[in-house]
């Protein structure tokens, strides 16, 4: 089990539905026996799956996505169903159980829900079963979505360790301005993002620009990112067991990888507000390894509670690092520019010297 090496793979609604939107039955059992197959070779395969929504309107009927919530929030409840069963079907082909979870980007903030995640998949992979993840549609409000499921795979590959991401869709890869695939990208620069336009699908959320998104926060993360094209035959073992390379775009991952827990204020928890801090602060942060202390601050934005996340700013508003606050919003807007000594005059308390100690910041 431990010498077992871990990817997650994510499939777009385009890949496994049919021009008329039904499950493309043909091609889950297809991706089930790749995933099979590499499983067979000694690859855990953590699988994140769109397609509830789309499956759930061909099995209304209906023919035009509504724009009502509700409505789409019911169907994507009929189609995760419908979608699960048929994983578990074929699975069942291979011997192998599979466990679904429904997540939002509220279990990520969380940092006990988050480690629950972790030890849930780390469980299910122990027990040969293969994790199979979505967004929690029918909960998921505009304030607590992932977004898409780009973004929920990358949250999830950083989150279990996984050395490589796939992002299968229906495009053979990033395309370059010649409209060829780029096969190998060392560094997403702002040409390279431009590449990703602002494309969306119309059962799907995502679009080339969020996997890119996903594709940058992985490979900061130390996790190689591979776009290619589900719907080509066997792509799965042809990426990993057959060096991949020649097959979608591959974009390289950054050196190293911070600690577990920076990670997770790094890529998975969201921020709830703003901390302003003078140009002392800033290079005390940024160049000596220190923590964050009230008498840097120069301005507070949005609200918080202690052990939230949240931006740290220049003073001219730009983002340089991002950290958990041991002092809510109301509490620092009293204590800001201030030192130790008079935090008990006006809090009505002794307080911490760090409102960010340096365990838990991270620079960006
Ligand atoms: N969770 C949505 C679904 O299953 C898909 C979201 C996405 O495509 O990014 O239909």
């Amino acid at each position: 089990m431990k010498n077992r090496k871990r990817v997650v793979v994510k499939v777009g609604t385009k890949v496994i539905t049919s021009g008329d939107r039904a499950l493309d039955i043909e091609r889950v059992k297809g991706l089930v026996s790749q995933i099979a197959s590499i499983r067979d070779k000694g690859i855990d395969v953590i699988l994140i799956t769109s397609g509830a929504i789309g499956a759930g309107l061909w099995l209304l009927g209906m023919k035009k996505r509504p724009e009502d919530l509700a409505m789409l929030q019911a169907s994507a409840a009929i189609g995760q169903n419908h979608l699960m069963h048929l994983y578990s079907e074929f699975f069942k082909n291979f011997k192998t159980n599979v466990g679904q979870i429904l997540l939002t980007q509220e279990d990520f903030n969380d940092r006990t829900r988050y480690l629950n995640i972790k030890h849930t998949i780390e469980a299910l992979l122990e027990h040969g079963a293969v994790p199979i993840i979505n967004e929690n549609d029918t909960v998921a409000t505009e304030e607590i979505r992932c977004g898409d499921n780009d973004r929920l795979s990358s949250l999830v590959a950083d989150l279990c360790g996984a050395y490589k991401l796939i992002l299968l869709t229906d495009v053979d890869g990033l395309l370059g301005a010649d409209g060829k695939v780029i096969n190998f990208v060392s560094e997403i620069t702002h040409d390279i993002a431009k590449l990703g336009g602002k494309s969306q699908s119309e059962l799907g959320t995502g679009g080339m620009a969020t996997k890119l998104e996903a594709a940058r926060a992985v490979t900061r993360a130390g996790i190689e990112c591979v776009i290619a094209n589900g719907k080509k035959k066997d792509v799965l073992p042809r990426i990993l067991l057959e060096g991949g390379g020649f097959e979608g775009t591959t974009f390289k991952c950054g050196a190293g990888r911070y600690l577990a827990r920076k990670r997770w204020i790094a890529f998975s928890s969201t921020t709830k507000g703003e901390i302003s801090v003078d140009d002392g602060a800033r290079s005390a942060l940024k160049d000596k390894n220190k923590s964050l202390l009230a008498s840097g601050i120069l301005c507070i934005n949005g609200y918080f509670k202690p052990g939230d996340a949240v931006k740290i700013t220049d003073k001219n508003g730009k983002e340089f690092a991002k950290g958990l606050s041991n002092y809510s919003s109301w509490d620092l807007a009293k204590i800001k520019g201030m030192r130790t000594s008079s935090f008990k005059s006006v809090l009505g308390r002794e307080g911490r010297d760090e409102v960010i100690h340096k365990d838990n910041l991270v620079l960006l």
